[in-house]
């Protein structure tokens, strides 16, 4: 199927992915802690991805109307696909992913480390417009220790991703687990969704928190040692 045939399959009834637009509405939903991937997500390289949407992008623009002659606007569908693949969404890609170096706990440092205000840029799933926050994870070594830069960069890999704040607190702390090997893992998010803000209800003070406490951190005594740590 060409472009322009799929985005005529897509003018079909408002039908994507069997869900009618009207359905959506604006709620939040959130489906699980795989980000929902098409199996065949990667059968095209991430060139041909970029030259897809290029074509969809100046789609859409033409649709509302813009004039795509215009010098500032000509090169606009271009950046976007550019922008998509390798920026914004670069977390989609596996290939992608944080390469890890585990070190041992020479140190024997055995309380827990924390990396806080990790400043990351993520896009809702719902409407593709920014979620920014901070992110704040904790671990306690069960015998290994990784780069502090390491806990940052998964922040980035699964926060260039579209998605739902639940979901990215969820990723970022079993990916830790895994790679740590010790469920001793905490991530809190605190962020701003531009959805909640510049559109729909249009608040501009509120803030989105959200929490994964495991292992032992998951008791009041070791909460309350993290909160004190990040005030
Ligand atoms: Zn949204």
């Amino acid at each position: 199927m060409n472009t322009k045939e799929l985005v005529k399959s897509k003018q079909n009834g408002h039908n994507l992915n069997a869900f009618a637009i009207d359905d959506i509405g604006d709620d939040h939903l959130y489906t699980g802690l795989e980000t929902p991937m098409k199996p065949d997500a990667f059968k095209i390289s991430d060139e041909e991805k970029k030259e897809k949407i290029a074509i969809l992008f100046e789609e859409i623009m033409d649709t509302m109307g813009l004039d795509l002659t215009d010098d500032s606007l000509k090169g606009t569908p271009k950046r976007v696909a550019k922008m998509y693949i390798d920026e914004i969404f670069s977390g989609l890609n596996p290939a992608n992913k944080p390469q890890v170096a585990l070190f041992d706990n020479k140190y024997q440092y055995n309380q827990m480390l924390v990396e806080k205000n990790i400043t990351f840029y993520s896009n809702c799933e719902h409407h593709f417009v920014p979620i920014i926050g901070k992110a704040h994870v904790a671990y306690i070594s069960s015998g290994k220790v990784i780069g502090l830069s390491k806990l940052n960069r998964f922040v980035q890999y699964y926060a260039k991703r579209p998605q739902v704040q639940e979901r990215l607190t969820n990723q970022i702390a079993e990916e830790l687990k895994s790679i740590l090997q010790t469920d001793d893992v905490a991530v809190i998010i605190d962020a701003k969704h531009l959805c909640v803000s510049s559109r729909g209800i249009k608040d501009d003070t509120s803030s989105t928190v959200t929490a994964y406490y495991g292992g032992v951190f998951n008791t009041s005594q070791k909460i309350t040692e993290l909160q004190n740590y990040l005030k």
